[in-house]
């Protein structure tokens, strides 16, 4: 269902195009089934970048007006949003990651609500085909997210977190920021004590009849958790000086070099190498489906191979820094630059082998977006202060004016 090439995403998104305007805001929220035409299905390219934010939002809006659009464009925006939230609140991702570990840990994951949860037996039938689905196709609509967590946490009471991991595990977008923070906004901590109730006439009425099931909880009570810290300011994004050798490595985060360059001219002339290195299995302690890390290592070969033509990618290996920094030296580079890895498993492994790459003399600088430096320090507080800010971001962010009209 998803190549994992840039080439296939832009056809997704033009074939989608035509149909992000008035079309997908009133029919966004069915969930038709697995060949639904009514959302665009790019999350697995966005989230790779095989297809960036930008591009995708220009694309819409060079056949749709703003209004007409405004509902596909404030959906991607939701992703720049929760993006922009983590990476000011990291503490909430290394909770996460905490809980993760210690709940398989102790145990609460070998439980037979826990196994039948994820093998599709609860007996829910609507539950048991999106637990499969998930599984099999590595996607799920964004309706269905929501009933599936609110039914996870709500119904079979199992700990939002192994939801998360679940989730994470399977999915081709899995994301850090969207994962967890959605599954927190279910659970009541996200927007603090406001949960997200799934019914069986809602899903009936947007599963258009496919599924009405039974026993589901009545009441949503909000978890809760110990206060977090203060926000944390956002790191600032990097360059290299000039005249160094560089070497860039491209990661799962970002798989558009062209454009990253286009972005930043100082990396015009001082580029040596490519190299690309991905590690889908540090999503959880479980790893990742077959699903996902095929898709993944696919994603990184055609990112490697537009960026490198012949270059191999590097293998992670059990010690994650090892490939680059014996590659770096390799190549002789002064600094190794990547595109900016935000909150999550690859800044994990970033801030890792930045110390590594350091005991060599070399640096790691990040390269940021303007997509994200411009937008995520408006995500300090709920999504409606950050929608308000859409139209003067897209201004900013380079969006032709001809193309919002
Ligand atoms: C519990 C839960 C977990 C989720 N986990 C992820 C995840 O790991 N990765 C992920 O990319 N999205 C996640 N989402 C958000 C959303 O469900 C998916 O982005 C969306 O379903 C992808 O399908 P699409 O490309 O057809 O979306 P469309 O409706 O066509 O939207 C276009 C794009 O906008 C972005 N988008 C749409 N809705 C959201 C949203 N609610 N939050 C953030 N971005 C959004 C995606 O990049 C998407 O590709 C989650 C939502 C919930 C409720």
């Amino acid at each position: 269902m998803f190549p994992p090439t840039r080439a296939a995403g832009l056809e997704a998104l033009a074939d989608f195009v035509p149909r992000a305007g008035a079309a997908y805001a009133r029919r966004r929220n069915v969930d038709t089934g697995p060949l639904r035409t009514n959302v665009s299905s790019l999350s697995p390219y966005i989230r790779h970048r095989l297809v960036t934010e930008g591009e995708v939002v220009a694309a819409v809006l060079g056949q749709h007006s703003l209004s007409a659009a405004e509902k596909f464009v404030q959906e991607v925006m939701w992703r720049t949003y929760w993006k922009g939230w983590l990476e000011q609140n990291p503490e909430v991702w290394r909770r996460y990651r905490r809980d993760v570990a210690e709940l398989i840990a102790a145990g609460s994951a070998d439980t037979p609500e826990y196994r039948d949860a994820v093998a599709g037996r609860t007996g829910i039938d609507a539950m048991d085909a999106w637990a499969r689905e998930l599984v099999e196709t590595g996607y799920l609509h964004n309706h269905t997210r929501m009933w599936f967590a609110s039914i996870w946490v709500f119904t079979l009471r199992l700990p939002w977190q192994l939801g998360a991991d679940f989730f994470y595990r399977h999915l081709l977008d899995g994301d850090a920021a969207s994962n967890t923070l959605s599954w927190r906004w279910v659970a009541g901590l996200q927007t603090v004590g406001k949960t997200y109730l799934a019914t069986a006439s809602n899903i009936e009425r947007y599963t258009e009849g496919r599924f009405r099931p039974q026993g589901l909880a009545t009441i949503a009570p909000a978890l809760s958790e110990e206060p977090l810290p203060p926000r944390s300011p956002i790191p600032p994004g990097e360059t290299a000086p000039a005249g160094e050798r560089l070497g860039v490595l491209l990661h799962e985060e970002d798989l558009a070099l062209d454009s990253l360059r286009g972005e930043h001219p100082w990396l015009d002339g001082g580029v040596v190498a490519v190299a690309a290195c991905a590690d889908a299995d540090a999503r959880s302690p479980w790893g990742a489906s077959d699903t996902v890390r095929a898709f993944t290592a696919g994603a990184l070969a055609d990112g490697l191979e537009r960026a490198a033509p012949g270059a191999a990618a590097l293998a992670v290996g059990v010690d994650p820094p090892a490939a680059v920094v014996e590659w770096a030296v390799s190549e002789k580079v002064d600094t190794v630059v990547i595109p900016y890895a935000p909150v999550g498993p690859v800044a994990e492994r970033m801030t890792g082998l930045r110390a590594a790459l350091a005991d060599r003399g070399i640096a790691l600088r990040a390269a940021r977006r303007d997509w994200d430096s411009l937008a995520w320090p408006h995500a300090r507080r709920g999504f409606f202060p950050f929608r308000a800010e859409i139209p003067r971001l897209l201004a900013q962010q380079g969006i032709p004016a001809s193309s919002r009209r």
